[in-house]
């Protein structure tokens, strides 16, 4: 059997298409010409390079980027921080109103009362068993 007819089977034999007896002949041809063995090489090389291409999505790569940019993750933070504090300032303001108002019923100002140390009471039960949850998170470092 000649070169060409080895050379026709290289890339099978890289994809481990071929049956242990043609690997087998293949092989040992390999060992003995440099010539086709080079050429083996050669498609061994171009295959690695095809394998560690990836084939992510680049929208997700763009996507992943964007959010790893420093600006990004501050910028998340402080639109968060801000809806939070205005949300937080807003109820403040209008129980301090509703609270104040001589006019308003002693009963539902105990009920309000009653109903923000409640939420706050189940908010700070929330947030402690996620910062304790956060602490103890072994996946934390690993990008998700
Ligand atoms: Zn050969």
């Amino acid at each position: 059997m000649d070169c060409e007819h080895y050379r026709e089977m290289l890339s099978g034999l890289i994809d481990n298409e071929l049956n242990p007896e043609e690997a087998n002949t293949v092989n040992q041809h390999l060992s003995r010409c440099t010539e086709c063995r080079a050429e083996y090489d050669a498609l061994v090389e171009h295959s690695d390079k095809l394998n560690s291409l990836s084939f992510r999505e680049p929208q997700d790569i763009a996507m992943e980027n964007f959010w790893r940019l420093p600006f990004s993750g501050f910028a998340r933070n402080a639109g968060l921080i801000l809806v939070i504090v205005g949300y937080l300032l807003l109820v403040a303001y209008g129980f301090t109103n509703f609270f104040l108002n001589p006019e308003e019923d002693l009963i539902g100002k105990i009920a309000l009362a009653a109903l923000i140390i409640g939420g706050l009471i189940v908010f700070g039960m929330a947030l402690i068993e996620r910062l304790t949850a956060y602490k103890t998170d072994p996946y934390k470092e690993i990008d998700r």
